[in-house]
């Protein structure tokens, strides 16, 4: 059985001109000036609770676009028994009419829900459009487009059978709940998150993070248009704390779908664990979580090329990926180049600024929690005297939360911004003597108890060789003269192990393989 052969999704240039671009211009002005009301979605229900939290842009944080409805205790109740409830029938479709669901959200993200999606998400994720068309667009839709090939890859294989003997496997959803907690960074990651595990039959519940719960909103117009039927995903929102105390106690949770914090991810394992001997079956616990990727260039590398990857590894996207490049360490023979050419860079783009300028580089990070945490960062690297701010260091929160690109340079490899998550457009680099080089290599490797990302960058061959070698645990993706960030689905499966997650790479086989329980049937005749 074929399915449509996968392919990535054209990113749209948004030049000036470009029907895509009046698009998105007019839906962001729409949705800027308008009134969005976001209620819970339960089954068929769309529940306004009444008690409700504002939407705010973060680069125009007194600004209100709209509101959602928090969810009670009742309601998080009402979403797993109405998923519960809309497991069999979902579960008894082919794996064929559920592909054919997605693939249909895929058209229409890529058509009618384009402008949506991408407006939602720089609205309220502050994503520039070239960032909202990477992640809300092109990349949700190649989850969905990619993981149908990968389910349909699934399905058919199947064991040896011998003589007298037919061996077959299916391939059964799990037996309860799938419970998706998802973050405000990437749209994608978030639709991808209830998505995948949707597709391979389970029914789910799904937090999105507060900061996401617009495009999440778009995301469920999408599904339910592309004909996924009502109760197979339930979105609430509301006290986390509350929300997944009612879900982690209830015996049919089967699964966590999970992308934040390395806290939250370990809080969330311990609660499973407490609740282990409540559940009928033993949970599937899938998560990606953070990071503290880093550049390592060798003496050998090209300049110019480091300099790129630094200033596009640590700053696009705000810095808010898990994969971005947050410690960088630099020969002391090509330093000064390399930096000289960050700064030339820097200078080259706006300061952060709202997304709706189309030729702003970066907006503002999430929110005043983000916000104050870099400042405070930026400031002490200001006085500390094993540090200093090498280039940006401004911030400014009275309209947004905008943190200026900022480079510290350290003379201590394990100062604080070398070893803690910062997950903003923060980078620190340390400056090695060229002959330590394989002291490095160990020291990039024990300094952060993460393992996301990383890159080598060299031109001597042996040198790669070694890096590859010696930090094979410290990146579950690891780029050899590349920036650390920007993994395409379908190419580079993504995942980080050690604090950083589970490593169940999305965008791959193995992920979906985790959200179904197989049955060996041995047939005698
Ligand atoms: N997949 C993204 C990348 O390769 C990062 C995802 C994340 O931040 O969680 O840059």
């Amino acid at each position: 059985f074929q399915v449509p052969v996968a392919y990535n999704e054209p990113i749209k240039s948004y030049a000036p001109g470009t029907p895509e671009r009046e698009a998105v211009l007019k839906q962001y002005k729409a949705y800027y000036n308008g009134n969005v009301d976001i209620p819970l979605y339960i089954g068929s229900k769309e529940i306004r609770t009444g008690n409700t939290r504002p939407l705010s842009p973060p680069h125009d944080h007194k600004h209100k676009v709209g509101q959602y409805h928090l969810a009670e205790k009742k309601h998080v109740t009402e979403a797993i028994e109405t998923a519960l409830n809309a497991r069999a029938a979902w579960a008894a479709l082919t794996w064929e009419q559920r592909a054919a669901i997605f693939l249909k959200a895929a058209e229409l993200v890529s058509g009618p829900y384009r402008a949506k999606i991408n407006a939602a998400t720089m609205i309220a994720q502050s994503k520039t459009i070239h960032q909202a068309e990477i992640d809300a667009a092109c990349e949700f839709i190649d989850f969905l487009r990619f993981n149908v090939e990968y389910m349909s890859q699934i399905y058919q294989e199947q064991p040896e059978s011998a003589e007298g003997i037919w061996n077959r496997v299916e391939y059964r959803p799990l037996e309860g709940f799938v419970y998706a907690i998802t973050p405000f960074n990437f749209t994608a990651i978030a639709g991808n998150l209830p998505a995948s595990a949707a597709m391979m039959g389970n029914v789910v519940v799904w937090k999105p993070s507060d900061s996401q719960i617009f495009s999440a909103k778009v995301l469920v117009d999408v599904f339910k248009e592309a004909g996924l039927p009502d109760g197979v995903i339930n979105v609430v929102y509301g006290d986390p704390v509350m929300i997944t105390e009612k879900v982690l106690t209830h015996p049919d949770f089967s699964g966590l779908h999970f992308t934040g914090s390395t806290d939250v991810f370990r809080n969330l394992w311990t609660q499973i664990g407490n609740n282990i001997h409540n559940y009928k079956t033993y949970p599937r616990i899938v998560g990606e979580t953070g990071g503290k990727d880093f550049i390592l260039a060798h003496p050998t590398a090209k300049p110019r090329q480091v300099a790129t990857a630094i200033v596009r590894g640590a700053f696009e996207f705000q810095g808010q990926k898990c994969s971005a490049a947050s410690r960088v360490y630099l020969p002391k023979s090509t330093a000064e180049e390399i930096l000289s050419e960050v700064k030339k860079d820097m200078k080259s783009f706006n300061p952060p600024g709202s997304p709706d300028d189309m030729n702003n580089f970066i907006t503002a990070v999430i929110h005043e929690g983000a916000f104050n945490k870099l400042a405070s960062y930026i400031d002490k690297a200001k006085k500390d005297k094993e540090a200093s701010v090498f280039a940006g260091g401004g911030y400014d929160k009275s309209k947004g939360y905008f943190i200026e690109p900022t480079v510290i340079l350290t003379t201590d490899p394990h100062y604080v911004t070398m070893e803690t998550e910062l997950f903003g457009p923060v980078v620190t680099v340390y400056v090695y003597e060229d002959k330590e080089w394989e002291n490095v290599l160990e020291l990039v490797d024990t300094t952060s108890p993460y393992a996301l990302t990383g890159a080598v960058m060299a031109t001597d061959r042996y040198a790669i060789e070694q890096a590859t070698k010696a930090l094979e645990n410290s990146a579950g993706n690891f780029y050899i003269n590349d920036k650390p960030t920007g993994a395409v689905v379908g190419q580079q499966p993504f995942g980080g192990a050690r604090a950083s997650g589970t490593n169940d790479k999305a965008g791959s086989a193995q992920n979906l393989l985790r959200w179904v329980s197989p049955r060996l049937i041995k047939e005698t005749f």
